[in-house]
């Protein structure tokens, strides 16, 4: 018989260097492996399981609509997928949810809304889209293109045309490309997280909202990372008092099943028509039943536990030996640390906290509804790894 570990490594394709744990079971924030060892998740698989493992008012979410049916396609009215778009808007003043399967979807959504949308406005010409240096959007063709990384883009050759990377944080720069350019849209992350858990500064991004009304470009927010809840409110964007025209989300929104949405303003709640995009999985009812029980819960006070939380990590890793520097927002922590992140990341797992790397950091992302308990035994955990 083989092992776990050794059926995955035969059948499995070999995308995933994975950690050497196998979880058979979870409960909260805590994912029990093969020899019943227990694990405090402080990555809540790369900010997705948004109230942690198994949890119950999510679980009966689940369970009520698999009571009902699994999925109907879109050829059908059906209540969940229309429930959560309607929180969705309700929750931010958008008009209008286009639902795919996940971050890469939502962002291939926002991608063909700033291309149409430019090209009925601005001119066939006109479809270019800067993105950021250091980004990321996704793994497919289009949205790889877009991940201003080259390193990701190597092996893959030719990529989608029309996308142009500019430095984060430089405003000549970005000035520079849109005055030259005729651009369709500029997609910012408000804090890039496979990059490194970095913010944008809030001069770069009202600079941003002031290009694109003098230049006429749209604004899309990939939001699949920083989006529901993770950074302290609704999206990351409404720390920065912009209003972007696309908001892309995906990873917390279902809190453990695959949802990817893209939010339309009505500036271009209107640009795609009957056949211009679809899914047959978007929207899926099990996922967007899932997805309401989580949004519903992101109330104010929730939200605001969450960043008195953060404030906790914030505050045991700031000006501590072993720690260079702690970036992030919310429940979204880069901690660069003096020993290479892949040990101290080692070390916590074998001490019993599972946690993440972005590029040099430690990153964290604990379930938004971790108990302050929880959090401070894993906190200490990490620092004995520093
Ligand atoms: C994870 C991520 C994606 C890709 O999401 P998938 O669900 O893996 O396709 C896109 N953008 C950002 C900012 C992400 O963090």
């Amino acid at each position: 018989m083989k092992t776990l570990t050794q059926k995955d490594k035969t059948y499995v394709a070999n995308t995933y260097n994975r950690f050497p744990v196998e979880i058979v079971s979870g409960e909260g924030s805590y994912f029990y492996d093969t020899n019943g060892k227990k694990y405090i998740d402080m990555g809540s698989g790369i900010g997705v399981n948004a109230f942690g493992t198994a949890d119950e008012v999510w679980k009966s979410a689940v369970i009520n609509q698999l009571g009902k049916f699994q999925h109907t396609s879109n050829l059908y009215y059906t209540e969940p997928s229309a429930e959560l778009a309607e929180l969705l808007c309700k929750k931010t003043g958008f008009k209008k949810v286009f639902f795919g399967n996940s971050g890469a979807e939502a962002n291939e959504c926002a991608i063909k809304v700033a291309r149409k949308w430019a090209s009925d406005n601005k001119g066939a010409d006109c479809y270019k889209i800067v993105t950021l240096q250091n980004s990321f959007h996704g793994r497919t063709i289009t949205t790889l293109a877009a991940t201003g990384q080259e390193h990701y883009h190597e092996l893959f050759n030719p990529l989608t045309d029309g996308f142009i990377h500019t430095p984060a944080n430089d405003i000549e720069a970005l000035k520079k490309i849109v005055s030259e350019n005729n651009i369709a849209a500029v997609m910012i992350e408000c804090v890039q997280g496979e990059g490194g858990v970095i913010p944008l500064e809030a001069d770069f991004v009202k600079e941003l909202e002031t290009l694109s009304k003098q230049y006429n470009f749209l604004i899309i927010v990939d939001e699949v990372q920083t989006g529901n809840g993770r950074t302290g409110k609704m999206y990351a964007y409404m720390h920065f008092g912009i209003k972007p025209d696309v908001v892309s989300t995906a990873k917390g929104l279902g809190g453990g099943l695959p949802i990817g949405a893209a939010l339309l303003s009505e500036r271009v709640e209107n640009v795609l028509g009957f056949g211009d995009h679809g899914s047959t999985y978007g929207g899926n009812p099990i996922c967007a039943a899932a997805a309401v029980s989580v949004v519903k819960r992101l109330t104010d006070e929730f939200l605001a536990e969450v960043t008195a939380k953060s404030e906790l990590i914030v505050s045991s890793f700031e000006n501590l030996e072993g720690v260079e520097a702690v970036s992030g927002m919310g429940l979204m922590v880069g901690i660069k640390t003096v020993k290479p992140a892949a040990e101290v990341v080692k070390s916590a797992i074998e001490k019993g906290v599972l946690c993440l790397t972005a590029k040099d950091k430690v990153r964290l992302l604990p379930p938004l509804n971790i108990s302050v308990e929880d959090l401070k035994t894993a906190i200490n955990i990490i620092k004995s790894c520093l």
